[in-house]
């Protein structure tokens, strides 16, 4: 197979790769496994570009190897395998950066760090790795919620919430500080209550 293959190899690896990412990740939500082999890679409840490689070692395995099961199942160009190889690295991190940015017309169809975001905050929802396609199918797509502008940033952005947030962190300090100085006194004030 000649250059001319390369544009239907790639259409072909991503909708493949996109369809046994999503039942994989899908599964490894199970009970069964998922506290041991997926919850080390939710510990991110917000995720930076570092929890993009922070797998258990066979949910790692996992998650990949559909992207080397392919090659072994079909015709593919050497160089390409390289690219995506490359290319999906780029895309995980970039799932996990929390840069939400993708062009207006797209964003019914790609699976961004919006909805990876929403899946780390809510689990259940938005499993899927390049594309929207099978969440909505498989009855487990979320709309993002910083595309409602109610995502994790926005909370810190929003300054009437960031005031009560740091009011309440203010009150606990005072609260243990006052603990700290007086111990005895508001021991037995709280036994009196
Ligand atoms: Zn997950
Ligand atoms: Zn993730």
């Amino acid at each position: 197979m000649g250059y001319w293959s390369i544009p239907l190899e790639m259409i072909t690896f991503l909708i493949f790769t996109d369809s046994c990412i999503y039942w994989i990740h899908r599964g490894l939500h199970h009970r069964l496994v998922y506290s041991t082999l997926h919850k080390p890679h939710h510990a991110y409840k917000v995720t930076t570009p570092f929890a993009s490689h922070a797998f258990h070692p066979v949910d790692g395995f996992s998650q990949s190897f559909p992207y080397h099961l392919y090659p072994i199942l079909f015709p593919m160009h050497k160089y390409l395998y390289l690219f995506f190889f490359v290319f999906v690295n780029f895309w995980t991190v970039s799932i996990h950066d929390g840069c939400f940015r993708v062009p207006d017309l797209l964003k019914p169809f790609i699976n961004g760090s919006a909805h990876h975001t929403d899946h780390h905050l809510y689990y259940n929802y938005n499993y899927g790795q390049f594309f929207t396609f099978w969440d909505r199918l498989g009855g487990s797509f979320r709309d993002p919620s910083s595309y409602a502008n109610n995502g994790p940033l926005d909370q810190i952005l929003d300054e009437t919430k960031m005031e009560e947030f740091t009011r309440k962190r203010l009150d606990f300090a005072e609260e243990s500080l006052s603990l700290i100085q007086n111990p005895v006194k508001d021991l037995k004030s709280a036994r009196k209550r």
